[in-house]
């Protein structure tokens, strides 16, 4: 198939899934990105011909010739985005067509072909649907998706393949603050950036991470959770996080996040925390944070809160920043009222237990 043509997809059950016993004992403490579920979805794509071949089949080792390109040259991205079961009993995913929109972005950046965004949905229903049971219950819990795709031609020459692989997997991920929601230490990277402009910082590729490793080995070794990137030409304005977006919580109510210029990943909760402060009366702005401010704002009080935002924590608050320098704290460690309200609101909306005005939960 090619073009607009609705794909089908081929279930093909697996024959030996994880006993419900062992499922049990796998859901009780999931961890993060460790435990999968029994099924994966595939989705091939040639040149001259589009997708096709569109499976829910048992997961298992994808057989990769040597010279496969994703090898040589790295044309891969992804996505992460969550699925939840709801107190009803249902299940939803959160704006999981935005999800697609970026994906299909990414794809474009990396010279590779789009999967039609409702491909790309239909791809995580169908997967939810078989391997339901692996959605922990309770509060925390989520079924985490991880759909990506890689070129999967044989050939070493350096352009774009013509063959690709779609896949989508899943893992049941538990809470990810136990215990309360932890401020988090970041460490401005003072060697390393992430991307420069007209690179690939706003496609979730996985070169991006790949080259982020050592940033956030350094802030590991400097006792910090997570790296702060600077933007790559001047090192002065404040980019994002390894695997998040930032926001700033000013005394006079302002939210500011850094703008979408190309050189960090439009985040979905960043995008949904604008419209959600924006509702709640907050004045919202996207424009440049230089690090110089940061700290002489965090100094004078003006700049209350600071919080990290991402599929995988919702809203992190930030406490204690460290750099090359010397470190600083933002409202005294602490997390802010701005920063858990909306953290609360956003979390809400995602379990189904608050309106969602903006339709934004999609139901499985
Ligand atoms: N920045 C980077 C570099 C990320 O990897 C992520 C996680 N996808 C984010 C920001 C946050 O994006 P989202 O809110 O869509 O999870």
């Amino acid at each position: 198939m090619s073009g607009g043509d609705k794909l089908e997809f081929e279930i093909r059950p697996n024959s030996a899934p994880v006993s419900a016993a062992d499922r049990a004992a796998l859901l009780a403490n999931p961890g993060f990105g460790r435990v999968f579920t029994d099924h994966m979805v595939t989705i091939r794509y040639a040149a001259g011909k589009g997708w096709y071949d569109a499976r829910v089949e048992a997961r298992a080792p994808i057989p990769m010739d040597p010279a496969a390109a994703v090898l040589h040259y790295a044309q891969e991205i992804f996505e992460g985005m969550k699925a939840y079961r709801t107190a009803s009993g249902g299940v939803t995913m959160f704006r999981p067509y935005s999800n697609a929109v970026r994906f299909a972005a990414s794809a474009q950046r990396m010279a590779m072909p789009t999967l039609p965004e409702q491909t790309f949905v239909d791809s995580l229903r169908r997967l939810i649907e078989v391997d339901r049971d692996w959605i922990p219950e309770g509060e925390d819990g989520s079924l985490y998706l991880r759909p990506f795709m890689f070129a999967s031609e044989v050939f070493l020459g350096v352009r774009p393949a013509n063959e690709y692989l779609y896949a989508v997997i899943a893992s049941p991920v538990g809470a990810y603050f136990s215990g309360g929601v932890k401020p988090v230490t970041v460490w401005v990277s003072p060697d390393y950036t992430r991307a420069a402009p007209g690179g690939t910082g706003a496609a979730k590729c996985g070169g991006n991470y790949a080259s982020s490793l050592v940033a956030q080995a350094e802030a590991i070794e400097h006792g910090c959770d997570q790296v702060v990137f600077l933007d790559a030409v001047e090192r002065r304005f404040v980019d994002e996080l390894g695997g998040m977006n930032l926001f700033f919580v000013y005394d006079d109510g302002t939210l500011v996040t850094p703008p979408l210029t190309g050189t960090i990943l439009p985040g979905i909760t960043r995008e949904s925390v604008l419209t959600l402060a924006a509702a709640a009366g907050h004045r919202v702005a996207e424009h440049p944070i230089s690090f110089a401010d940061w700290q002489t704002d965090a100094a004078s009080g003006r700049l209350r809160e600071v919080f990290a935002c991402g599929t995988a924590a919702v809203i992190n608050p930030v406490g204690t920043v460290r750099s090359a320098d010397g470190e600083f704290r933002v409202g005294g460690g602490e997390p802010g009222p701005v920063t858990m309200a909306l953290r609360q609101q956003l979390v809400d909306i995602q379990r189904g237990k608050a309106a969602d005005p903006q339709n934004w939960v999609y139901r499985v």
